[in-house]
């Protein structure tokens, strides 16, 4: 045998052995999950996993292997434990199924489960939805969206922010859902890491981990007001950290960053080369005007925007992405590749929403949320007020108050409200949304009051 030949039979040997070491360290992941379970515990254990890392970094040393490597192949590995220890989670999409379901068999249900508005879209939509067919957008289109859209995207974020934004830095998307997608599969690889900070909505981590890319949480309390700190960001990144995603005002929570935080993040996250997806889609919906990461100037910043919420367009599916050409052209294959191009007709009647006035939906959902803060204050409910955004994410103060149980027992008293658990490990919160309108949130809050007081 030649030399060749013989290395290449130790390297098979090698490789097949890792392959039945990962059979092995599978199976033991799976029966860990199973005792979680058993234990009530969730499934990501941060602090569990930085001891590992740290063996991992130690034995580096002592061996000569690059960490870099190393720590990549760990992620991976900390990845697949995840998935195959994740049972059906329940978010608020579950039980938005489950609502809708018992609504079928013809159950009154009132939504407080899901980020939907229940006032219409501007009048103007209706219009441009009678325009689409003679004006002629019927056929394939630009993956980035259409050039006089992309152009009234740019002019209105530059006026809105202060900003120069040009057409070549704004992508359509199919709702910032997409965007979010696309941003972290296309610019992160397998085996990177990305921090996100909890309470957040479940899709941020679910994208990353469907794509191979660790994520590394912070998990704020309201105990905190719902803040990270700096040191909390900062003991997470490594050179393996490729992303920083921000979500304000938040969901759940409705909190935005004070300006000082918000700025001291900016600077290290750019420190650190660290990409910053910074989800704005609830800005329009806030008691006062929170700075867009646009407004930093930096050209690894990536903003998600959406007329889902401002313009009350859920069903529309349409958002766009804020970010550097570069950026924009990488995510755009992606577009190519997966739709084509963003439905014409919804983006021609997109268009034309963006001259109607939106301001009385942002007072609505204001006093919305006045009145679930005051309704939860009577309860006796525990929360931070939050200052946009369109929820409450409430905790019940019980011995044992497992949000998930209350969430579906909500069902059968014609109510929906969203689990804590979908948005981390806030098994004893409920995400509250200010969707309806007073009388219906009123009756709502009624509901819970009743059940909380039922199970004292
Ligand atoms: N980001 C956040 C924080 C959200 O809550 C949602 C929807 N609930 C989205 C993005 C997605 O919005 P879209 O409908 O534009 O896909």
């Amino acid at each position: 045998m030649s030399d060749i030949d013989v290395l290449r039979d130790r390297m098979d040997e090698v490789t097949l052995k890792i392959i039945e070491l990962l059979n092995t360290r599978t199976d033991i992941a799976k029966e860990i999950g199973q005792v979680k379970k058993n234990m009530g515990k969730g499934i990501a254990d941060e602090a569990r996993e930085d001891s590992l890392r740290a063996s991992v970094i130690t034995l580096c040393n002592n061996i000569g292997l690059d960490e870099a490597i190393a720590t990549r192949f760990l992620n991976l590995l900390l990845n697949e434990s995840i998935k195959v220890q994740q049972t059906n989670k329940q978010t608020h999409l579950s039980i938005f199924a489950k609502a809708k379901s018992l609504e079928s068999q013809g159950k009154k249900i009132i939504h407080m489960e899901v980020g939907e508005p229940n006032f219409m879209p501007p009048d103007i939509v209706k219009k441009a939805l009678g325009e689409v067919f003679e004006k002629g957008f019927l056929k394939y289109g630009q993956a980035t969206g259409m050039p006089a859209f992309r152009q009234t995207l740019a002019g209105h974020t530059s006026e809105r922010f202060n900003v120069d934004i040009k057409p070549d830095n704004i992508l359509v998307s199919p709702g910032a859902r997409f965007s979010i997608y696309a941003a972290i599969t296309t610019l992160l690889n397998p085996g990177d890491e990305m921090i996100v900070i909890e309470p957040a909505w479940p899709a941020y981590k679910d994208c990353a981990l469907n794509s191979g890319i660790k994520v590394r949480t912070i998990s704020t309390t309201l105990e905190n007001r719902w803040e990270p700190t700096l040191a909390q960001i900062n003991a997470l990144i490594n050179p393996n950290t490729k992303m920083l995603v921000l979500n304000y005002p938040n969901n759940p929570t409705g909190k935005i960053l004070n300006q000082t935080l918000q700025d001291d993040i900016i600077t290290l996250a750019r420190k650190a080369s660290l990409y910053i997806l910074s989800d704005e889609i609830y800005c329009q919906y806030a008691k006062t005007s929170p700075k867009s990461v646009l407004c930093y100037d930096y050209e690894k910043s990536i903003v998600t925007q959406s007329f889902s919420k401002s313009h009350a367009m859920t069903g529309f599916r349409i958002g766009y992405t804020i970010a550097d050409c570069k950026i924009i052209e990488k995510m755009a294959k992606l577009q190519a590749l997966c739709l084509t191009n963003v439905s014409e007709p919804m983006q021609y009647v997109a268009m034309k929403a963006l001259k109607a006035d939106i301001s009385s939906n942002t007072n609505t959902v204001q006093d919305r949320l006045d009145v679930l803060t005051r309704k939860a204050n009577e309860i006796g409910l525990d929360f931070v007020i939050p200052d946009g955004a369109m929820y409450l994410f409430a905790r019940v103060n019980q011995e044992g108050f497992d949000g998930v149980r209350f969430a579906n027992s909500a069902l059968e008293r014609g109510l929906a409200v969203a689990p804590g658990e979908g948005f981390g490990d806030y098994g004893n919160f409920v995400r509250i949304s200010a969707s309806q309108d007073e009388n219906t949130l009123i009756e709502g809050m009624n509901i819970l009051r009743d059940m909380v007081s039922d199970n004292q």
